[in-house]
């Protein structure tokens, strides 16, 4: 794996033009900027347009307008069994088996579908374990959780502190809170990549050590699905959610997805139900018992919103072709060069939050502005004025993703030359 990095054009443009995905990148919309493109950083917050979803969506507008009621049934893809033609690729990206995923409602609402379902609390067993600072809904959804069983948070929910330097969590902490108080966690509930320090975190193991201790386990991947390889059937998580709309490039508010593993396919565990979870052979009948299609199909409420579907079935297509591991190796390299200008060139403005072992972390970089608060929104909007898009987190931290599917080491060291200029003033 190269890493003899150079702060050059010469460099970045030689590089790009060896990449392999390069091609990729015309697949997506480039916002402008002035009278070129933008450098776009936030793929981690909203992943661009794929140039392919416009026709998509209109293929769809047009199927109602010309079919009706009939589009259920007809049209190349009829709405009847819609989110199955995103399944092979959703399970494909996240390493599960096609009956393990599905695509259907926002991240929140599969977040409380899923608490219903393996978040049973006993008086002796009530707690949830969630990372310190985590993203307001999974908190607020905890929370809830909580208080609507009888419980209170302030005894049931176990947030664990960053141990580390720059406030990301080391393995050995999560080993210790389980092991001090694993007996009376009911669910563990952590991010495959954190959201704010971009701490990607081993869920085999975390998986493993949790089940030793008679806890469900879930995962919020947000920050993870498109980002990392994942093996979500291996590392035996019993469910994990996700959002479609920030590295899956699904489109803003994209239907979200779900999964939950196979040994529960058949479960007897109580579940929130709807019509679409019925088992699609007789669901028709509408018969007045709730049969459950096997696997996470059976967790559907609704039909699927069609017209939010269409995008994301061709953006998965787009990750389809460019195989999750080759982005990987592509990302890790493009990140690699970010985290390598960071340090070589931008030491005295700028300090890496997210942790340095490549393993451990995915495409974003969080990045503290020295200095403070206001250095730190003078250099945002500075950056943000010239065209290079990241995103803001209180109070000192600008977060920039490369995304391998459409960010070149132009766009990187474009950033790092950026910064220069500001701080020369
Ligand atoms: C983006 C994000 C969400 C967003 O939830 P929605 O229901 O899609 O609005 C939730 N949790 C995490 C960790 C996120 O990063």
């Amino acid at each position: 794996m190269s890493t003899s990095y150079e702060a050059t054009a010469e460099w970045a443009q030689a590089r790009d033009a060896a990449d392999p995905l390069r091609d990729f990148r015309n697949e997506f919309l480039i916002p402008p900027h002035g009278h070129s493109e933008s450098h776009y950083f936030c793929g981690n917050s909203l992943g661009l347009q794929p140039r392919a979803s416009r026709e998509a969506v209109n293929a769809e507008l047009d199927y109602w307008g010309e079919l009706g009621v009939e589009g259920h049934f007809k049209g190349r893809l009829p709405w009847m069994d819609y989110h199955e033609f995103v399944r092979d690729h959703l399970a494909e990206i996240v390493g599960a088996q096609p009956d393990e995923v599905v695509a259907m409602n926002t991240l929140g609402v599969n977040l409380h579908l899923m608490m219903v379902s393996f978040y049973r609390p006993t008086p002796d067993r009530h707690a949830i374990l969630v990372e310190a600072g985590a993203f307001p809904t999974d908190r607020y959804a905890v929370e809830s959780q909580i208080r609507y069983h009888g419980f209170s948070p302030t005894l049931s929910l176990i947030e664990l502190e960053g141990d580390e330097p720059n406030g990301t969590i080391s393995m050995g902490a999560i080993e210790r809170v389980l092991a001090e108080h694993g007996s009376r966690i009911a669910l563990v509930l952590l991010p495959g990549v954190q959201y704010r320090t971009g701490q990607a975190f081993d869920l085999k193991t975390i998986t493993e050590l949790a089940h030793k201790q008679g806890c469900q386990v879930g995962f919020d991947l947000a920050h993870a699905v498109g980002n990392l390889p994942l093996q979500l059937h291996d590392s035996g998580m019993d469910f994990a959610i996700w959002c479609s709309y920030k590295y899956l490039n699904g489109g803003p508010g994209a239907v979200g997805g779900a999964f939950i593993h196979a040994r529960h396919a058949r479960t007897a565990l109580p579940r929130f139900a709807g019509w679409w979870g019925h088992d699609k052979a007789t669901r028709f009948q509408m018969g007045p018992e709730f049969v459950p299609t096997p696997g996470a199909d059976g967790w559907q409420l609704s039909n699927p919103p069609i017209l939010s579907l269409a995008p994301l079935r061709v953006s998965l297509e787009i990750f389809h072709r460019a195989g999750i591991q080759r982005l990987r190796e592509k990302s890790l390299q493009l990140t690699g060069y970010l985290q390598w200008l960071v340090e070589t060139q931008l030491s005295d403005v700028l300090e890496v939050v997210t942790p340095k072992e490549p393993q451990r972390r995915g495409a974003q970089l969080s990045i503290r502005v020295l200095g403070g608060r206001a250095q730190g929104r003078a250099l945002f909007e500075y950056l943000m004025d010239n065209g290079i898009i990241g995103d803001w987190r209180e109070p000192d931290v600008i977060r920039i993703s490369p995304v391998p599917l459409y960010n070149r080491f132009a766009d990187c060291l474009a950033f790092a030359q950026a910064v220069r200029r500001w701080k020369r003033g």
